[in-house]
């Protein structure tokens, strides 16, 4: 019996080190700004708040849009490393383009997301509705997905990733919900109709804390609540510029439009001259892709093509009129995708559970910390990533250099009991 005990208690405490004792449940609001909040009551996410740690705002990585930042927050990486620079793409070696629903492995493998390292380390992980979630990465997907572009009310997929937690005892969980990015586009971030989309949204964080409470895992559970952007005001009638009046599409192999953001790949040779023709329009700066600040950690990758232009914040460029009547026929009163410096671009980030302090506001992080703070609660080691766990050591209880404190504090009573079992 007493072998059997300290064998019990060698595997308990191993277990314990080993990340079993933990879990993590990462939620991104898509488009939900970081001043949200203070436009309306939302009761569960300010308990969530009062229980745990925030920050005024995230600083997320450019462009800011829905693909790109949601996977530098699952890989750690900034776009020109992981790969996904833009929601739209074309990439000048697979001579073919990228969309919202392209799913073939080779335009994701520039990085390894959150869910494909935990199962690596022998935990089990879940994805739904997340950018990337449908995509065989190396060979590997989550334990259980669901598609990024499969309908799913928000209270479904708060059901189905609980039933990973709880009845499949899954390490994490990673969920992503499409609002109030939607109603963002639609009414504008100013228009009062917002209002009611961001309460419902709090009431989804309230169903979901709920289900950790019911599944008894509050005590387990590390719930990270974050979002990939922003959103800002837009007029497509006043602020609106058609790059075609400028330069002639012949010129251009192909075409990235997303609206706030262009990617051009002129003919060989003929990068200055369209550089030089849309520096004369106002409101978008255009410049090569050598000439595209570092601090956006987006020109290294071939798929932002020879020739990049971004708009003021507010200000819509198009390529044709038809699409520029498109657009205006979409009534679109809010976008995002702008510089990642504007404080309107910026989400909210909210983390609450055992491993995070009480009721702290701390400095604001960068979205790829996530990642690294993801491997460090579940204790597993994190492949090399932009990230910085110093960055987020004063929202934690247990402050790591490296990552791996509960494996560190753990190894001198590993020894002793090993030897003392040895030695009984
Ligand atoms: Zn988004």
């Amino acid at each position: 019996m007493q072998l059997y005990l300290k064998s019990t208690i060698l595997l308990s405490m191993f277990y314990c080190a080993s990340g079993r004792d933990t879990k993590v449940i990462l939620v991104s609001m898509d488009g939900f700004r970081n001043d949200y909040l203070g436009k309306t009551k939302t009761p569960y996410l300010d308990n969530l708040i009062s229980s745990g740690v925030t920050m005024k705002y995230m600083n997320n990585s450019f462009v800011t849009n829905t693909f790109p930042c949601h996977y530098t927050m699952a890989t750690g990486l900034y776009p020109e490393t992981h790969g996904i620079v833009g929601n739209g793409m074309y990439d000048p070696e697979f001579a073919s383009y990228f969309t919202m629903s392209t799913t073939e492995p080779r335009w994701w493998e520039g990085g390894e997301p959150i869910w494909i390292t935990a199962i690596k380390h022998g935990l089990k992980a879940g994805v739904c509705s997340w950018p990337g979630s449908d995509v065989s990465i190396y060979g590997q997907q989550a334990n259980k997905w669901i598609s990024y572009s499969q309908p799913m009310p928000p209270r479904g997929r708060v059901d189905k990733v609980m039933a990973w937690m709880s009845e499949d005892n899954f390490d994490l969980g990673v969920l992503h919900f499409d609002e109030p990015d939607l109603a963002g586009h639609h009414f504008g971030p100013e228009d009062p109709k917002l209002i009611q989309v961001i309460e419902e949204m709090d009431s989804i964080i309230g169903y979901l804390i709920h289900k950790i409470e019911s599944a008894g895992l509050m005590d387990k559970v590390n719930l990270i609540v974050t979002s990939d952007h922003g959103m800002t005001s837009i007029d497509l009638e006043n602020k609106l510029v058609d790059l075609s009046l400028y330069v002639n599409r012949s010129l251009l192999e192909a075409v990235v439009d997303q609206e706030s953001t262009f990617n051009l790949l002129p003919h060989k040779g003929r990068e200055d001259d369209v550089v030089a023709a849309l520096s004369k329009v106002e409101h978008i700066h255009v410049m090569l892709r050598r000439d595209i600040p570092e601090r956006f950690h987006l020109k290294h990758n071939r798929r932002a093509l020879s020739v990049f232009a971004y708009a003021d914040e507010g200000w819509t460029m198009t390529m044709n009129t038809t699409q520029t009547a498109e657009l205006a026929n979409t009534g679109f009163k809010g976008n995002h995708g702008y510089d990642n410096e504007l404080i309107s671009m910026k989400p909210i980030f909210i983390a609450s559970g055992p491993a995070f302090k009480v009721n702290v506001t701390v400095d604001p992080i960068q979205s790829v910390d996530i990642y690294p703070l993801i491997c460090h609660l579940l204790h597993i080691e994190s492949e090399p990533n932009n990230g910085s766990l110093e960055r987020v050591n004063s929202m934690l209880k247990n402050h790591s250099r490296d990552g791996f404190t509960p494996l560190v504090t753990l190894t001198p009573i590993f020894i002793i009991l090993l030897l003392s079992h040895l030695i009984w």
